[in-house]
């Protein structure tokens, strides 16, 4: 198999060519420095020096199966050999069996599943299935949210790095969901937090008009907002509001999905059923593109004899459906889901809050599975994040500090303002996890340098 193999020109050929000719997302194309990276294996990778990082990221939080996973990667040599491409309105047997597996798995009578080529896409296809299903125009999305980059998912996201790229379209309205963390003003427990929520969505229903809100929008999860499980009820009681005023419930499941929580999906631990569910990344770890929406019976119905208007040419494509398939074989018969499950509680869980209490600079931890999150603050007291929201250079130091440390010591850490994310791949070992965790625990230390005196 491969292995670090140390070839600096190579990385510096490849490194100039992403120099001139790359445009990267999310990013000022001169102020990044990219990592040329030489190969991936499991729950590592490595660059064109030798170097090999423990990947706490799992990508951006999709290779839930690790790099390279050999029955996948052949799954997609099989499928390029037999039928590497094929129109989405043909029956494939690859799709079909990808969309048999989903439908499965998924709660309820999500049973009918349409394909894009990612989460966002995904989500602007939930959003519109649910305004012709209802008639409705608006719809209301969580504060501390993020759906995806393309021009609807960055309207309905919740996260201040949308506000250059928000097109302020009409008809999508912000809500606060539970964050106990960060309302500790307004309420002390979880119960009153989600009691607070709950009313606050009511009424901002009310205000808004029930007979013109198409969908509320939720992640299960919050994933890049900060990892916030919510409250035990919430969930459900969102499903209630929603069956009350005739709202079509979305569940965004882009990040939650596929195991990351220690379930299948993230609405397993709460015994709801959304009646649009999105999904993307750990479909098939992101090997091949591939995302989807999970559909009602009622809602499937809607279409039955009208069609929808709606679709995207690469739709259900065989690769990356393929791709599914054998992700999601390979997740039952090697326990995957079950041992991010057990890891999360055993190892993740335990070995963060031991870390929180060595470090004054970690504020918060929470999470579930392989989906944790560390908040670092300036002060514990007074809550303040260690750096602000959408912090750059300067002010961003003590970040960039704490992920140099983390990466020096072989951890390639999630960052997200002042967060860092413990997201490995669900297929991790205890013995990574314990060799993250202790990478961890001396970038901390770094990080509680900037801890107020
Ligand atoms: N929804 C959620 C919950 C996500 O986490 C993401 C991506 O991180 C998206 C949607 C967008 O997915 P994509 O980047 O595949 O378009």
């Amino acid at each position: 198999t491969a292995h670090p193999q140390p070839n600096p020109e190579a990385g510096a050929a490849v490194k100039a060519a992403d120099r001139a000719h790359v445009f990267h997302s999310w990013s000022a194309q001169e102020l990044i420095d990219p990592l040329a990276v030489a190969g991936a294996e499991g729950s590592y990778f490595w660059d064109y020096d030798g170097k090999r990082y423990l990947d706490f990221t799992s990508g951006l939080v999709f290779t839930n199966i690790g790099y390279q996973h050999p029955k996948v990667v052949a799954a997609i040599q099989e499928q390029a050999a037999r039928m590497t491409t094929f129109a989405p309105a043909f029956a494939v047997e690859a799709r079909s069996e990808a969309a048999r597996l989903i439908a499965e798995r998924t709660p309820g009578d999500l049973d009918k599943i349409f394909f894009t080529n990612g989460g966002a896409d995904a989500v602007e296809h939930a959003v519109r299935m649910a305004r012709l299903h209802t008639g409705r125009p608006k719809v209301l999305s969580a504060y501390r949210s993020y759906h995806g980059g393309t021009q609807q998912a960055v309207n309905i996201t919740g996260d201040p790095r949308r506000w250059p790229s928000d097109s302020g379209a009409a008809g999508v309205v912000h809500f606060w969901a539970p964050f106990l963390y960060r309302s500790r003003f307004y309420a002390e427990t979880e119960e009153q937090e989600c009691a607070r929520a709950l009313e606050h969505l009511e009424t901002t229903i009310a205000f808004e008009g029930p007979s013109t809100i198409a969908a509320v929008v939720l992640e299960t999860i919050p994933g890049t907002a900060g990892i916030m499980v919510p409250p035990p009820g919430y969930l459900a009681g969102v499903r209630e509001l929603c069956d009350k005023y005739g709202i079509v419930f979305i569940l965004d499941e882009v990040m939650a999905g596929f195991g990351r929580t220690g379930r299948w999906f993230a609405a397993d631990h709460f015994d709801v059923v959304p009646d649009l569910m999105t999904f993307a990344k750990g479909v098939n770890s992101g090997y091949v593109p591939l995302g989807g929406v999970a559909i009602s019976a009622e809602i499937a119905e809607t279409f039955a004899r009208r069609p929808y208007p709606g679709g995207l040419t690469y739709s259900g494509h065989p690769l990356a459906c393929a791709a599914a398939v054998a992700t999601i074989r390979a997740m039952e018969e090697e326990g995957v889901v079950e041992n991010a499950r057990r890891l999360g509680e055993q190892v993740v869980g335990p070995g963060l809050r031991a870390l929180a209490e060595r470090h004054p600079s970690v504020g918060d931890v929470r999470g579930v599975g392989m989906f944790w999150a560390l908040e670092l603050v300036k002060d514990r007291e007074t809550r303040e994040p260690l750096v602000p929201y959408n912090a750059a250079g300067e002010a961003n130091a003590p970040m960039a500090a704490f992920a140099s440390a983390a990466k020096s010591y072989g951890l390639w850490p999630f960052l997200n303002m002042n967060r860092t994310h413990v997201v490995p791949p669900c297929t991790v070992t205890e013995e990574e996890l314990k060799e993250g965790l202790a990478a961890l625990d001396a970038a901390l230390s770094v990080a509680d340098e900037y801890v107020a005196a």
